[in-house]
């Protein structure tokens, strides 16, 4: 009896464990997201706009959908590059829920607090100055660099610094190859590199569904190695 008693106790247990949903914040910018590869793509009076705006579209689903695979989840996408309204509602997943526009008091990291149990940097690019970085900036144009306590950090290590305080880990990183580079100096993380920058304004790309099956790979991964997740401290 007591032996029965136990085995029901394990096996509610691990169901409630299964049940649970994580919560994710995702944060998008579109300077590294795969398919990308001019500055005309991110800006929304340039030439082909519109195919860069279903590519960061399709990027956020792709991993959105591995999280799913996983287990139950509570995703929050905050689309985080220029006017910060990108995403294509209708063909966002509709399980996500997401911030749009600025101007918002935390930018990037809009609505990040201490209940989520990762976040996850896509589309992200190298801090401003950096030598084939694609696109590279920090924040505005006209910002030279940022340095928080003597380190200078591009815009993925102040958001994994914030992450950070607010006791969330970074569990994947993607962007060009200079940043995926840049951020693991800052942060462990896994990391995606979704095409390698020629000077500041061309690419060698990889194809967006060759992307979308990285960061697949390595969402999944992450999510399953979520309990060894450190925040930066
Ligand atoms: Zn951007």
């Amino acid at each position: 009896m007591k032996n029965i008693l136990l085995l029901l106790v394990i096996t509610c247990s691990t169901s409630f464990a299964q049940t649970k949903p994580v919560k994710i914040f995702i944060s998008v910018d579109m300077e590294g997201i795969g398919g990308i590869g001019t500055s005309k793509m991110t800006s929304n009076n340039g030439k082909d706009y519109d195919t860069g705006r279903k590519l960061m579209t399709a990027e956020v689903n792709a991993v959105v959908k591995a999280i799913f695979q996983v287990g139950p989840a509570t995703v929050l996408v905050n689309d985080s590059h220029g006017d910060m309204q990108n995403l294509l509602h209708t063909e966002l997943d509709p399980r996500v829920e997401y911030i749009q526009s600025n101007i918002k008091p935390l930018g990037m990291v809009q609505n990040l607090d201490e209940s989520f149990d990762g976040i996850i940097f896509i589309g992200y690019h190298a801090m401003a100055g950096t030598e084939n970085g694609f696109l590279a900036h920090t924040g505005a144009g006209n910002v030279k660099g940022l340095w928080l306590n003597g380190t200078e950090v591009g815009e993925g290590g102040l958001n994994a610094y914030y992450a950070g305080a607010k006791g969330v880990p970074v569990i994947l990183a993607s962007g060009d190859k200079t940043f995926t580079e840049e951020i693991v100096k800052v942060v462990p993380t896994r990391t995606v590199a979704t095409k390698e920058a020629i000077g500041s304004s061309a690419a060698k790309l990889l194809h967006p569904d060759v992307v979308h099956k990285l960061l697949q790979e390595q969402t999944t991964a992450a999510l399953k190695d979520l309990k060894n997740a450190k925040a930066l401290s």
